[in-house]
């Protein structure tokens, strides 16, 4: 693994069972990302992006393969393990899963940065204003709407500055000015020197990436 490596996965393999029937998310998939690096996972529906996004975050435990996040594995550790790393390497953006919707979008903030061991108090206040959700700081995630609530995600994910960032179809159901919004965000990100990995069925998204992964059934095509 070379030196700026943030993220490594190792011929990944999950499957599914649900009866007789056996699905084959991911078939053996590899990939490496650097510092700075972003990757965009393209491919259709059910070929495997949030499966391996979920292993990739130690969300999900490949049945096969192994990740290793900042020179750590990730996998087969336990969860407290897991949940560790995460907390300190990852950010994670995926519809609506990193929100507590009973809690403030303050609160959602603060309970992450907690989890990550981050102490510095203007945190909050930073990651509030990077993603404009400022003015509904107090406001109960459950009670934002779907734009506010995919900025109140984006800030949560950003607030403790990871290394990586984790992206499940973001712009997939926000409106353009949210859309242009995460863009000009990432893109801070990207000349900051964070790695991003999205998966995106987005023509834009995918050009903006400095690197094109496509999945189809669960196997790297290109
Ligand atoms: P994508 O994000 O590219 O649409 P997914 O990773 O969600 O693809 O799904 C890959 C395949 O795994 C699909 O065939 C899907 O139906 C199946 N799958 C995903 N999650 C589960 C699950 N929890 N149980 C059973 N099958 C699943
Ligand atoms: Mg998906």
């Amino acid at each position: 693994m070379s030196a700026s490596s943030v993220l490594r996965a190792h011929d990944l393999y999950r499957f599914y069972h649900a009866g007789e029937e056996e699905t084959l998310a991911l078939r053996g998939v590899s990939l490496e990302v650097h510092a700075g690096e972003v990757v965009a996972i393209a491919g259709p529906s059910g070929s495997g992006k949030s499966t391996l996004l979920a292993c990739l975050a130690g969300l999900d435990e490949p049945d096969g393969g192994n990740v290793t996040v900042a020179g750590a594995r990730m996998t087969r550790r336990p969860e407290s393990v897991r949940a560790e790393l995460r907390a300190r390497h990852i950010g994670i953006l995926m519809q609506s899963e990193n929100l507590l919707m009973n809690l403030s979008v303050a609160d959602n903030i603060r309970l992450q940065l907690a989890l990550a061991g981050v102490t510095d108090s203007s945190a909050v206040h930073s990651a509030l204003q990077r993603a404009e959700i400022g003015h509904r700081a107090g406001a109960k995630a459950g009670q934002l709407s779907g734009g506010e609530m995919a900025r109140a995600a984006l800030a949560i994910a950003l607030s403790t500055n990871p290394p990586l960032l984790l992206a499940d179809e973001p712009t997939g159901e926000v409106d353009e000015e949210t859309e242009s919004k995460l863009l000009r965000v990432l893109d801070d990100r990207r000349k900051s020197g964070g790695a991003t990995i999205i998966a995106t069925h987005s023509e834009a998204l995918m050009r903006w990436a400095d690197r094109n992964i496509k999945l189809l059934d669960g196997r790297v095509i290109e």
